[in-house]
């Protein structure tokens, strides 16, 4: 297959196939996953992915697989509970001092991995009224703990300049606000909207603006990409970043090292490693608990602590998010032979080469 640049985004299988992306043969089956899952495939990811591969890591997170119509047990359309948790329309209230702020429903691109693959996209949830919007900052204005609210949905930074300025005073007056967070693809996807007009809209005085970057290979962060993400830094806008493992992306350590050295060189430092939510049809993606801390273990002994995620599961059914990484330290008795001094309890600590050390217990 030979892949045909575009300059537009592709949404429909059948362009998928005319751009070399997809064969005539996966055509049909294509368009039942395109019927239920929003597709986008933005010029930028487009000319990341070499169609030459069957196994391009950029296309099994872009290209629609008939395996996504295979729905296994455990999946749910709410993987980690949103409706569960939400008081007033476009808000998310998991923790105390953090809320998660819904405010658009559609994305750059769309993610074959997606956790809210049933509420994103065109034709799904619609954006919220202005009443709404209303509703939600009266609600975040009538709660003094929440320190920090999460722009996500959909991607907050489809909206325009003028609209995200607006949303970002309206957040800054609010007194006990600290924080106002991004969670966002775009720098990658679609990284000439990262314009100097969208940056000065994100600075607001009054509260911290930060941004999370979502990538999961380190191809995405592209030299537009990186410029994209210097524009916000640069201003004064601290990032992070967040990933997902996904089966035949970024499942092997090196390629995890790479992607987070890229990170870090860009000057995002490593947030989150997502394990795979239980989302409908994307089994084929997930990958094991046990394989995720065995990763986390490997990248432990490679790089910097600055290099380094939480590995976080979020718990099905809206418990909110856990670290799931490897444990380094454990109780004496159960991981040495210490005959000498058998009753004392001490600690067991393991170093980046798997090698045991004895701790005393206390100060
Ligand atoms: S950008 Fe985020 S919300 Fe949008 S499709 Fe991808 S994972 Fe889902």
């Amino acid at each position: 297959m030979s892949r045909k640049d575009t300059a537009t985004t592709l949404r429909q299988p059948a362009e998928l196939v005319a751009h070399g992306l997809a064969s005539i043969e996966q055509l049909a089956g294509l368009e039942q996953v395109a019927a239920r899952y929003a597709v986008a495939v933005t010029p930028d990811i487009a000319a990341l992915i070499d169609p030459d591969d069957p196994d391009d890591p950029i296309a099994r997170q872009f290209i629609p697989t008939s395996a996504e119509l295979a729905m296994q047990p455990g999946e749910r359309a709410d993987p980690i509970g949103d409706q569960t948790h939400s008081p007033v329309s476009g808000i998310v209230h998991r923790y105390p001092d953090r809320v998660l702020f819904k405010l658009v429903h559609v994305c750059a691109v769309y993610c074959r991995f997606c956790f809210r693959r049933e509420t994103v996209g065109p034709g799904k949830d619609s954006g919220l009224s202005d009443t709404a919007y209303r509703a939600a900052l009266d609600y975040i204005r009538a709660k003094p703990a929440i320190w920090e609210v999460i722009l996500t949905g959909g991607d907050p930074l489809m909206l325009s300049p003028r609209r995200l300025a607006e949303i970002m005073s309206d957040l800054a007056a609010i007194d006990h606000l600290g924080i106002i967070r991004l969670h966002t693809r775009v720098p990658v996807a679609d990284p000439a909207r990262i314009s100097a007009e969208l940056v000065s809209a994100l600075r607001v005085t009054g509260a911290t603006t930060w941004v999370a970057l979502h990538a999961n290979h380190a191809r995405e962060l592209t030299a537009s990409a990186r410029a994209a993400c210097a524009r916000l830094i640069d201003s004064g806008i601290p990032m992070v970043s967040q990933s997902v493992l996904l089966r035949g992306v970024n499942d092997d350590v090196a390629t995890l090292e790479a992607l987070m050295r890229a990170f870090v060189e860009s000057r995002i430092k490593p947030y989150y490693l997502h394990h795979g939510d239980l989302a409908p049809g994307t089994a084929h993606l997930r990958t094991t608990l046990a394989h995720g801390q065995e990763l986390m273990r490997s990248l432990r002994g490679r790089v910097s602590g600055l290099c380094q995620p939480d590995y976080v599961l979020d718990i099905p059914g809206g418990h909110g998010k856990s670290p799931i990484g490897p444990s380094y330290v454990e109780q004496a008795n159960s991981c040495v032979d210490d005959r000498d001094r058998p009753q004392e309890t001490r600690y067991c600590v393991t170093d980046y080469c798997g090698d045991v050390h004895l701790y005393p217990p206390g100060p």
